[in-house]
């Protein structure tokens, strides 16, 4: 295969089993098509004679199993054909848990729960997005667990959620996400609070394995969880615990031999850990990359793909209409702890916060627990395991007169009047 120059922009004649890889510019926009045979992007077919667009910093890689022609056109940082990739590595791999899935179906049990790890930029959400993308293509129905809590790619960042996924993932805008079940963690990094993260993991393994007991294609489809890139200490200790929250059944370790000897040490001998080379493909993201990658998350929750389907509102809400709670007292000397109470609880507890101008831009979530509840012990953990139903963001405080302001998806009223604060602040430019 190779480049060659034409009027709309440059041709690409791909050899079966290598791909396409390009980054576009910051600040612009590139156009491919399928000009001719089969391709697809991280598991995803292309149409013909279509043009799909994708934005700023985009890294996309056209794999095609059978060879293809593609144009390109738009300013690229990098675009060139490699036919070193591991997809038939990975290929295999869907096959096995296709496998299973079968035998599920045949054997009235349950289809293999899959957790991709690694550390980071090495291609761990990409993998996943190619495992959903295979299995819902041969009509499964596998459920994507995002635990990561950085880089979400079901919600806002300082989420942790499951999406049932019943169709491939569009070319440029990923998975659809209609009706995902999303937790409030509150940061982007697991190490803010790690005993919340792996009660919100507990929780996320129990909603999924409720939902498996009354939907057979759920059950069969099993799920593919999506993890942190933080793979030490007490990161470590979150993957062996997801493990077993979930039961998995197959951990796929990419890139790191230090890791999957670690996991095959730790974890039950009937779990399946298979390590996997990471793609030549998988560009390393930045600092400030991730950051703008999380910014565009959260505009992306407020106006829509590429700012145009959504407009959000503003309005003023009372303090006194609203609850807002922190999750995590700050953590004190074990020494200075009251009797009886541990770590746990201080990392656990809920912390009214009261209003001020400090609130300004932070990120808060709608939780979707029920406003009647009555105080006391019980609503608080009740706050903790309720999902949330949204999001807004505080664009100012008014102390004088009591009120801030906020940006919501939607018209007042807020649907309910328990939010809980991000550690995530997000300034709207718009
Ligand atoms: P993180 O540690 O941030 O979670 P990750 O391990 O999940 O990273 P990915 O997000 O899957 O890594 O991949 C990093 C970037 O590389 C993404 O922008 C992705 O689109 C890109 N990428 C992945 N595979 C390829 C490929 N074969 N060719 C080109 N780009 C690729
Ligand atoms: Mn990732």
């Amino acid at each position: 295969g190779g480049a060659a120059g034409s009027a709309g922009g440059s041709r690409f004649d791909l050899d079966k089993e290598t791909e396409l890889r390009f980054e576009v510019e910051a600040g612009e926009r590139v156009q491919l098509e399928l000009l001719s045979g089969h391709g697809e992007v991280f598991g995803s077919e292309l149409n013909r004679n279509k043009k799909y667009t994708f934005g700023p910093g985009s890294k996309i890689a056209v794999f095609t199993w059978q060879g293809c022609s593609l144009s390109l056109s738009g300013k690229t940082e990098v675009a060139y054909v490699s036919k070193d990739t591991p997809m038939l590595l990975y290929l295999n791999t869907h096959a096995a848990l296709e496998q299973m899935r079968r035998q599920a179906e045949r054997d009235n049990e349950r289809g293999p729960r899959v957790m991709v790890v690694g550390p980071t930029d090495v291609g761990k959400t990409t993998l996943c997005r190619l495992l959903l993308n295979y299995a819902v293509r041969l009509g499964r129905r596998p459920t994507l667990v995002e635990l990561d809590v950085g880089q979400s790619s079901v919600s806002v960042p300082g989420t942790m959620s499951a999406l049932y996924i019943e169709r491939p993932a569009d070319v440029e805008e990923g998975f659809s996400v209609q009706a995902p079940l999303v937790f409030h963690f509150g940061s982007t990094t697991p190490g803010t609070n790690i005993k919340l993260y792996n009660k919100l993991t507990s929780c996320l393994a129990e909603v999924f394995s409720q939902r498996c007991e009354v939907n057979r294609k759920a059950s069969v489809g099993g799920c593919i969880i999506n993890t942190c890139g933080w793979v030490k200490g007490s990161g470590y200790q979150a993957l062996v615990h997801c493990a077993s929250a979930f039961q998995v059944d197959v951990v796929l370790v990419l890139d790191q031999e230090r890791l999957y000897n670690e996991l095959k040490r730790d974890l039950p001998h009937f779990v399946r850990v298979v390590l996997l080379p990471k793609s030549g493909g998988v560009v390393e993201r930045s600092k400030d990359c991730r950051r703008e990658t999380r910014d565009d998350k959260i505009r992306e929750y407020f106006y829509g793909f590429r700012g145009s389907s959504f407009y959000p509102h503003a309005f003023d809400v009372r303090f006194s209409d609203v609850r807002i709670y922190k999750i995590g007292a700050p953590s004190i000397p074990d020494s200075c702890l009251p009797l009886g109470m541990s770590q746990d609880d201080t990392q656990l507890k809920l912390v009214p916060v009261s209003p001020g101008r400090d609130l300004t831009h932070h990120v808060l979530s709608v939780s979707c627990v029920e406003d009647d509840i009555e105080g006391g012990e019980s609503r608080s953990r009740g706050i903790l395991e309720s999902p949330v139903c949204g999001f807004i963001v505080v664009t100012a405080v008014d102390t004088q007169a009591q009120v801030m302001t906020v940006l919501a998806p939607a018209p007042r009223p807020l649907p309910r009047h328990t939010l809980l604060i991000m550690d995530i602040r997000f300034i709207d430019l718009k």
